[in-house]
């Protein structure tokens, strides 16, 4: 198919290069005319063919250029007819109407062709090309228009034909330059279409020039084949394979005003003052008159241009200015905007009012459904909780997202900080809804973090920075909201400067593991320590986990910080083993290295470089970390236990886990969070949780360690409940490496007497 189309491309190029050399060859004559009138003929039919063979868009725009190329042939066979069998060469006559019904159809064609079926219309290539034949034209008139009106006085119609031609050129120039300046996709066919425009525009010129140059008359034989070149590479054009994108008019309107245009233009321009000096140099008359209207038109139109391009640039200008506050994903204003608006108000408030407030909401867990559900889901969730706070949002409250997965939300000035809280916990409430996202239905859990500006030193970014503090506590809170206050600017969250000196502190080794000890309840003796870790910072001083582990997980570090402290927490272990401790360690997991395939290995090579057992070890995971992949984490963790190694899950009961979706993991203990472990005396709820938590583990075959016991007396109603094991700083604080043993001694020769344990080997009490 596309060879057959080829070579009918080439076959009529090569025919029509054939025949105007034979045209040249042949004397003037009958038959050198009738050649003529038939490649002119042919070139019509050339475009029909083309049409239906390569059936492109805009066929009206082709066929109306084929009829006015039939009308110029009609017009050489008239023309043929007259001058060699009538003998006779008439002026005006029917061929002359035949050619000036052409030029029309070739310009209606060429219209058609470059207009674009964009909803906006661009105006701006039709001005430039009613500025270039302004130029243009005003030099046609002074030579050609206004002369042959004047010579051929007294035979109106004479005079009307005279003048049409060099309009019909004029018509015909201003769509040549219309299709260049509009048509972004060059094709070969459309060079060809083009070229043969420009041969025509040429010859007509030259032929034009010849009536008052008589002594061009004899060229007439050069400028003949100009036209019947111009013939073939129409009908060629129409038959080249490119014909059918050769009308893909496009983004004109985002295309710059290149500098070649704005030559292009200014030497249209150039040619009203050039028109005057010529003639005033030559001594001919001046056309002031029509210089001057020429270059009336020229300055309208060059003024609609401008003004054109003005607006462009200032809807260009609104529109950079809206994609700078605006957040592409969700449509809500971006953090810096919010920033702005903070600031605005912050400067024009009372300054007894509360002050303004924001709200940080966050979503938990967004980068695990991220990573397992993708992109699209998560794009599709971040834009399904901006609605939500878009509708549940006043009219006076701004919405933004702040980065990531955190939104927040500008309160003006006077709202009382009951009130705020109370629409904090409200917008909780909303947004833990289930929600459809993309079919599926997800549930997630918030925090809000809650920042009231202060009377004294608000500053917007220091105020946006504290609301990203009070949302980091949130998050660590059973009821996940917080207000800011100025215990937790200590190290809560650092700035973001600070996040890359952990890459260098981890290397320098300036992350310390403390270790805080965990009784076994039924002995009053400690069985083993938890490895947690801090920042040893040279400004800062001793950062908690928190400070840094969330950006550790953002950043990819937190693999290297986990295996840092295990090697930490197993090296120490081993040194207790020396010591005559058999204690075992506990290690925090991220979720990225429940993603990690090369944890197992990891963890196999640290016990034997430290020649452990995989007994002592005993790895903590919370509840949602093993349910964002399921299939990757279970395999991991499957290993994990093939190894050996205790499997835990921390902060039990935070999560959305059940127990019998972790009875399906291979976990083999329970750590009950810190918030129902300090509710146990005081409130049933807290205290039912963690009896009920403890009597489902035993039939489950796990082991409960209570965390957070602060003081004895839950430590003896955990004893009560039948509870295995306990941690807290009850029972002691996490100390240092060089201060934990006698921390452990202390806590072996204080507890079993507090629990009542009866030893089994007695031990000399001292003042027994
Ligand atoms: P976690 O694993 O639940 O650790 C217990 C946290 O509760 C520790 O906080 C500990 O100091 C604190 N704590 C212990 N007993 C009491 C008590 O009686 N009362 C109160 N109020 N707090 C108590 P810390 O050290 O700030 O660690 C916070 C969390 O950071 C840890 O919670 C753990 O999730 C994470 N973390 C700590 N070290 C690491 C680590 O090496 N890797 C990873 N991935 N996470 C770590
Ligand atoms: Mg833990
Ligand atoms: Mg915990």
């Amino acid at each position: 198919m596309g060879a057959r189309r080829r070579a009918t491309w080439v076959s009529y190029l090569t025919l029509g290069a054939a025949l105007v050399v034979v045209e040249l060859a042949l004397p003037d004559g009958l038959a050198r005319d009738s050649l003529y009138t038939l490649v002119a003929g042919s070139a019509a039919v050339a475009i029909v063919v083309g049409v239906r063979m390569h059936r492109p868009r805009q066929r009206t725009a082709w066929y109306l250029m084929a009829a006015g190329i039939a009308c110029w042939a009609v017009g050489d066979g008239l023309w043929a007819l007259f001058a060699h069998v009538l003998l006779i060469e008439p002026f005006p006559s029917v061929a002359d109407a035949a050619y000036l019904l052409g030029y029309p159809l070739l310009a209606a064609g060429m219209l058609q062709l470059s207009v674009s079926r964009r909803r906006h219309r661009d105006l701006a290539p039709l001005l430039d090309a009613f500025i270039v034949a302004t130029g243009v034209g005003l030099v046609l008139y002074v030579v050609f228009i206004e002369p042959g009106w004047g010579e051929s006085q007294g035979e109106l119609l004479h005079q009307a034909v005279a003048v049409a031609y060099p309009l019909g050129d004029v018509i015909l120039l201003t769509q040549l330059v219309h299709l260049g300046a509009s048509v972004v996709i060059r094709t070969w066919s459309l060079r060809m279409l083009g070229a043969a425009f420009v041969l025509v525009l040429v010859a007509d010129i030259l032929f034009q020039a010849m009536a008052f140059a008589p002594e061009l008359e004899s060229q007439i034989a050069f400028i003949d084949p100009l036209w019947l070149v111009a013939y073939v590479l129409w009908g060629a054009a129409a038959l080249h394979p490119s014909m059918a994108r050769a009308m893909v008019v496009e983004g004109a309107h985002e295309r710059a005003f290149t500098p070649g245009r704005l030559w292009f233009l200014a030497t249209a321009i150039v040619l009203l003052p050039v028109t005057i000096l010529v003639e005033a140099m030559l001594g001919l008359p001046l056309h002031s008159t029509a210089v001057s209207v020429a270059g009336i038109i020229m300055i309208a139109l060059v003024l609609t241009r401008m003004i054109g391009l003005v607006r462009r640039m200032r809807d260009q200008a609104r529109r950079l200015a809206q994609l700078a506050d605006t957040d592409f994903l969700t449509g809500l204003d971006n953090r810096r905007h919010l920033g702005e608006r903070l600031a605005d108000r912050l400067d024009g408030r009372v300054q007894t009012a509360p002050g303004p407030t924001v709200l940080a909401v966050g979503i938990e867990g967004f980068a695990e459904i991220n990573e397992t559900l993708g992109h699209r889901v998560g794009d599709e969730l971040l834009r399904s909780v901006a609605a939500r706070l878009r509708d549940l949002a006043e009219q006076d409250v701004a919405v933004a997202r702040l980065g990531g997965d955190v939104f927040g939300l500008l309160l003006p000035a006077g709202r009382p900080a009951g009130e705020v809280l109370v629409l904090a916990h409200d917008l909780r409430a909303h947004l833990v809804e289930p929600m459809t996202v993309d079919a599926l239905t997800l549930t997630i859990e918030v925090a809000v973090g809650v920042v009231i500006a202060d009377a004294e030193h608000d500053d917007a970014d220091h105020m946006l920075h504290r609301a990203d503090v009070a949302l980091a506590t949130a998050r660590e809170l059973p009821g996940r909201v917080a207000v800011h206050d100025a215990a937790m600017d200590e190290g809560v969250l650092l700035a973001p400067a600070l996040m890359a000196e952990l890459r260098a502190a981890l290397e320098a080794g300036d992350l310390v593991v403390h270790f805080q000890p965990q009784v076994e309840i039924g002995t009053g003796r400690v069985f083993g320590a938890e490895a947690l870790v801090r920042w040893q910072h040279p400004t800062h001083g001793l950062l908690p986990p928190m400070a840094f582990i969330p950006a550790a997980e953002r950043t990819g570090l937190i693999r290297q910080l986990t295996m840092h402290v295990l090697d930490r927490s197993l090296a120490q272990c081993a040194r207790w083993r020396g010591e005559g401790r058999p204690l075992s360690v506990s290690v925090n997991l991220s979720v990225r290295n429940l993603l990690d395939p090369h944890l197992v290995d990891d963890v196999r090579a640290a016990l034997d470089r430290h020649g452990l057992d995989p007994s002592v070890l005993e790895l903590e995971l919370t509840e949602t970390m093993a349910m964002v992949d399921p299939v990757r984490s279970g395999e991991v963790l499957g290993a994990l236990d093939d190894l050996g190694v205790t499997l835990s899950i921390d902060d039990y009961g935070t999560g959305y886990g059940s127990l019998a979706y972790l009875q399906r993991l291979p976990v083999r203990r329970l750590k009950i969070d810190r918030s129902f472990v300090t509710g146990v005396l005081d409130d049933p709820a807290s205290a039912a949780i963690v009896r009920s938590t403890i009597d489902l583990a035993r039939q489950l075959g796990l082991s409960v360690v209570a965390e957070g016991v602060e003081d004895d007396a839950t430590l003896l109603h955990l004893r009560d409940m039948d509870c295995f094991a306990a941690q807290g700083f009850g029972i002691g604080r996490p100390m240092p490496e060089a201060a934990v043993g006698r921390l452990i001694d202390d806590i072996d020769a204080r507890l079993p007497g507090l629990l009542d344990v009866r030893p089994l080997i007695p031990t000399p009490v001292p003042g027994d």
